[in-house]
């Protein structure tokens, strides 16, 4: 693996750790051209199934793009999007299978955009969920508000919680 820093084709690993789950390994590993140390993730390789049938790897990346537009004109920083992609990851290797469909990705990005702004969510879940009319809108915005109005107030919006128990769903 390169070295990020000098692009030196070559490093040396000097530490591996398994993560809790099991899920991925984490390897320190330190150039010897330059010395500078990084890190590495090692996963199972995790593909996207498309509509059309083509699969390509999951990327985070593509998550944030997929968000970015929902998010425009929101209080929404490419810190949160970052933060965003890494949940909808997390929670999808938490299932421990090795493919996906593109729509179940969407769905997956409903729950952490939900929490982190409610307009962005109406807006990505009327694409992902398919909204044909104002009915969905209003049921959608219903729920939005028994949810809200069930949480205890002062618990309301500004950052996002970062330690959300993960829920099984
Ligand atoms: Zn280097």
């Amino acid at each position: 693996m390169h070295c990020p820093f000098c692009r030196h084709p070559d490093s040396r690993v000097v530490d591996s750790r398994t993560s809790e789950d099991g899920s991925s390994i984490r390897r320190r590993r330190q150039c010897p051209n330059c010395m500078r140390r990084f890190t590495t993730m090692e996963h199972t390789s995790l593909a996207v199934i498309k509509r059309s049938g083509v699969s390509e790897e999951f990327s985070r990346q593509k998550v944030i793009s997929g968000v970015r537009k929902a998010c425009q004109g929101r209080p929404v920083g490419e810190d949160d999007l970052a933060k965003l992609a890494q949940r909808v990851e997390e929670k999808i290797r938490s299932r421990g299978i090795a493919e996906i469909d593109a729509d179940e990705v969407g769905l997956a990005i409903l729950e952490p955009l939900r929490e982190l702004d409610q307009v962005a969510f109406l807006r990505f879940a009327s694409v992902y969920q398919g909204f044909e009319s104002l009915e969905d809108f209003e049921a959608a915005i219903a729920s939005l508000r028994a949810e809200r109005d069930a949480e205890p107030a002062g618990a309301a919006a500004g950052t996002a919680p970062s330690e959300v128990p993960e829920q099984n769903s």
